[in-house]
């Protein structure tokens, strides 16, 4: 019988396309069709009802309970006529994936009979167990329960025959087990800082929210050949396999055409999560082989994080009826690109400005002044927490490994805008801007189509492009409330800074404008250090950045150190973001993450080690000993299998190898896990255990290229990123 890598190939081959059928060619007629949005709602609501649930979602405010019953009813009779039967909770607990518990609609009666109900409390409030989710130890010493409460800001949708109901996860004393509760903090923060800034400019500005727009790139395997790597089933990557002769060298994957196979499936992808109302606006193939992205149209921060998550497990549904796997993890290949998940932001008003968008008149140009300053000014003083907002054991592959982007956190503006920042900056315009009149000619012109918007600088972990900045450093698989979180929180905090100093400047006299000017000033001054316009993985930007003092700290648990300094524990604290137990839970909770990863990924290399690659190297040579025996019992001399001789030397050089340092690794394993503290045990699982990875898998791929090809049990790179 044929090993499993040629049966899965053989199964490979014979793949026909599924047919896909769209609902209608215009995507305009059924986007958003399994949505409850507000136009069904006005459908089913009674006029009163639906201006009270629209002015609680607008304006963040609590349901009454009658109308929660009313919205219920509503909601319900929408689903059902979508064919749902269930409907769930839907959260983000901090597994980082999504989780549901279906419950039927279907109630027995006391005749004995049965009737379909949803009641208002079921809607805005259930209660999952909360024991089986990770907490940090919030629930060792207080309640084990927990509970989920309606988000009416996100619209409930129907998947599957279930109505999901967006929700937020707390526990019974109130801390946050998710990912949701402190970015909706975060964001009502930002909105508050942020309208008081704007009342130096325009006084009608009543909200401000953030925008976002998440690029999502991912790759695709047919399931057969996922199937037969254990490594890519057990961990999301692989961790063997000597790269491909052939992989992204020649730069012709990029944009280029997409396969049939493939475009059957992005087109099916894309049909069900259009009717979820998620916008998807694009799709390419990506720079490694086998690689592609897609992404929507940005929309409210809140709504394109539920939409980014609901979007990753669509992915991964409809990939099945494709016989694919879709790959989240930001490092399934060595040797070829990693994936992220670009997070486009951008501060909108209530009134449709964009505030990170350069005006045409120099009153406008002040504003956005004020809010671009400002967010570089708060990524230079929050630098740590941002990066440790990115941080996992999947994206370490990226993060200072020589990959996109590095783990040193720096700004690209373009030269546009850099220059005009070094223009304030070294201007005389301090004594200019004293005198009111001559302050608008202080404020150097900002062109309104910035070029540096197709200048593109991709090694950039944050981004200015024209009209919003853009977190490239975010892993693929990563849930964007994370970083976003820590973004909106950092600029909200600096805001109110920002308008503490402009407002003790006002009150020494100075006029408005030149109270904004002075201290725009001040902060570019500050703040110059996190700015790089360079190519961000060379060794050089290294060097520079230890110069000017930049953090480059390229591993989990060490990034993770900056929950916990006192200054982000006062900002966490300050804010009510997180309290300091939910920032020592999510603490414990990241690095717990780390080092179980780290020790799954150990204990598969071990057993493919034990199990299949010893195994099939000891075949292989064992054939070439039969043979060697053989020509010399013909009575050959040596020299006629010198070449037998030397590669039955090798394979036993690298079984050695292999063997040698798989039982020191294990042995490592036993030490980390009896460390006590957490933070010691996944630095011991990084440096110590995880350092024996990259030497194990060298000789294992050093087997790949000497072992018989028809006795290798691992489909190799080449099928993995090429057979479609
Ligand atoms: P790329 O960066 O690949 O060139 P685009 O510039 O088209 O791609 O945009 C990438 C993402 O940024 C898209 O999701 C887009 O909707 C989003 N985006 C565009 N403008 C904004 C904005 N003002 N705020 C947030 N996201 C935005
Ligand atoms: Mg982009």
């Amino acid at each position: 019988m044929p090993n499993i890598r040629f049966q899965a190939l053989r199964v490979v081959l014979s793949r026909e396309i599924p047919e896909v059928k769209t609902p209608s060619n215009k995507i305009s007629d059924y986007f958003g069709a399994n949505v409850f949005d507000k136009h069904k709602m006005k459908e089913y609501l009674s006029s009163e009802a639906y201006a009270g649930i629209v002015n609680s979602i607008d304006n963040g405010e609590t349901i009454p309970r009658d109308l929660a019953e009313q919205v219920a009813a509503a909601m319900r009779a929408w689903a059902m006529g979508k064919g749902a039967t269930h409907y769930t909770h839907w959260f983000q607990p901090l597994t980082g994936t999504t989780a549901e518990k279906h419950d039927a609609f279907f109630e027995p009666t006391a005749d004995g009979g049965a009737i379909e109900r949803f009641s208002g409390d079921a809607l805005a409030q259930q209660e999952p167990d909360a024991s089986s989710f990770p907490s940090g130890g919030i629930r060792n010493t207080f309640e084990a329960r927990g509970y989920t409460a309606w988000d009416p800001s996100s619209p409930a949708f129907v998947i599957a025959r279930t109505l999901c109901i967006p929700t937020v996860f707390v526990s019974y004393t109130g801390e946050a087990l998710d990912y949701k509760v402190p970015l909706l903090k975060a964001l009502s923060v930002l909105d508050k800082a942020a309208v008081d800034v704007c009342h130096y400019f325009d006084k009608s500005i009543e909200k401000v929210n953030a925008s976002l727009g998440i690029e999502q790139e991912y790759f695709l395997v047919d399931t057969a050949l996922f199937n037969a790597r254990p490594d890519l089933f057990l961990t999301g990557r692989t961790l063997f396999g000597h790269i491909s002769a052939k992989n992204q060298q020649l730069e012709d994957h990029y944009f280029g055409s997409i396969p049939s196979r493939v475009y059957a499936f992005m087109q099916d992808m894309e049909t069900e999560a259009l009717q979820l109302g998620i916008p998807l606006k694009t799709r390419h193939n990506e720079v490694a082989p086998s690689q592609f992205e897609c992404a929507p149209i940005y929309e409210e921060i809140n709504l394109a994080i539920d939409h980014n998550q609901l979007l990753m497990d669509i992915m991964d549904r409809v990939a099945g009826r494709h016989n694919f796997k879709v790959l989240l993890h930001e490092k399934p290949y060595a040797g070829i690109n990693g994936s992220g998940k670009h997070n486009n932001w951008s501060l909108i008003t209530n009134t449709g400005k964009n505030l990170l968008s350069p005006g045409k008149t120099p009153k406008n140009n002040l504003q956005f002044l004020a809010f671009f300053v400002n967010t570089i000014k708060a990524v230079h003083e929050h630098a740590d927490l941002l990066r440790a907002s990115i941080a996992s054991v999947n994206n370490d592959h990226r993060l200072g490994a020589n990959e996109a982007p590095p783990a040193i956190i720096s700004i690209f503006l373009g030269s546009q805008l850099n220059d005009v920042l070094d223009e304030i900056d070294t201007s005389r315009l301090s004594k200019k801007i004293k005198d009111e009149n001559s302050l608008w000619q202080g404020i150097p012109k900002i062109p309104q189509i910035l070029k540096d918007n197709t200048d593109r600088n991709r090694t950039s972990p944050f981004a200015f492009t024209g009209n919003k900045f853009e977190l490239r450093a975010v892993g693929s698989s990563a849930n964007s409330a994370s970083p976003m979180t820590i973004l909106n929180l950092i600029v909200a905090d600096q805001l109110k800074k920002f308008k503490v100093d402009v407002d003790k400047l006002i009150k020494k006299g100075e006029k408005k404008d030149v109270a904004l000017m002075m201290i725009i000033k001040k902060y570019i001054k500050e703040s110059r250090n996190i700015r790089f316009e360079g190519n961000g993985y060379s060794e050089e930007w290294e060097k520079e950045a230890a110069v000017r003092g930049l953090a480059n700290i390229k591993t989990t648990p060490k990034a993770l150190d900056a929950l916990l300094t006192e200054k982000a524990t006062e900002l966490f604290a300050e804010t009510g973001v997180f309290s300091r137990r939910e920032a020592h839970a999510r603490h414990e909770i990241l690095l717990d993450a780390f080092y179980k990863k780290l020790q799954i990924e150990a204990r598969v290399i071990g057993e493919l080690v034990m199990n299949v690659i010893i195994p099939a190297a000891i075949a292989y040579q064992s054939r070439l000993v039969e043979n060697v025996k053989g020509l010399k019992a013909i009575g050959l001399d040596e020299s006629t299998y010198a070449a037998q001789l030397d590669i039955i030397n090798k394979v036993a050089g690298h079984i050695n190898f292999i063997k040698t340092n798989v039982d020191e690794m294990v042995s490592e394993r036993k030490k980390a896990n009896a460390i006590e503290d957490i933070r010691d045990r996944a630095i011991s699982y990084d440096e110590k255990v995880k350092s024996y990875f990259a030497p194990i898998r060298y000789h294992v791929d050093k087997l790949e290229q000497l072992v018989d090809d028809a006795l290798w049990p691992l489909p190799k790179f080449r099928e993995l990123l090429f057979t479609k």
